[in-house]
């Protein structure tokens, strides 16, 4: 699939009001990250990512992406480090494995929807939203050619 074919597929709005409900249970801080291809080890190219979009600039460490490598098919969630302190290893696994599933059927947009959901969920158990939260990070998808 190309990220042209990709991007059709999904339905940019809902995928936006995911985040914004998610951010209702959890100061955790989720974003969608789209691009053709990882061209590597998609870790290092999410971690960089990461970066570069300013995702570890949240008070508490705790911003989510969820890159997409979409013509390669491929995916990764990442993190911030005040994550890693606080949850089980393998706390992502679930949702990956549940994402792997919904993309291999083609279900693009409700497999981010629910992977945001039960993100959002999760983290409202280590990372529950304080009355005044912000929205530290806006909740956007942010697609690279
Ligand atoms: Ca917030
Ligand atoms: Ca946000």
């Amino acid at each position: 699939m190309t990220q042209k074919e990709f991007l059709a597929m999904l339905d940019q709005q809902r995928i936006v009001d995911a985040i914004a409900a998610a951010e209702k249970r959890t100061s955790g801080e989720i974003r969608v990250h789209v691009q053709p291809l990882a061209r590597g080890d998609i870790r290092t190219v999410a971690e960089k990512t990461f970066e570069r979009l300013g995702m570890t600039r949240t008070a508490l460490r705790n911003g989510v992406l969820l890159f997409i490598a979409c013509e390669e098919q491929r995916f990764t969630i990442l993190g911030d480090r005040g994550i890693d302190e606080k949850v089980p290893a393998g706390f992502w696994d679930e949702i990956a494995a549940k994402l792997t599933i919904r993309f291999q059927h083609g279900e693009l947009t409700d497999g981010i929807v629910e992977a945001i959901e039960s993100a959002g969920r999760q983290l409202g158990a280590y990372f529950p939203r304080a009355s005044d939260d912000v929205d530290e990070l806006a909740n956007e998808i942010n697609i690279e050619p």
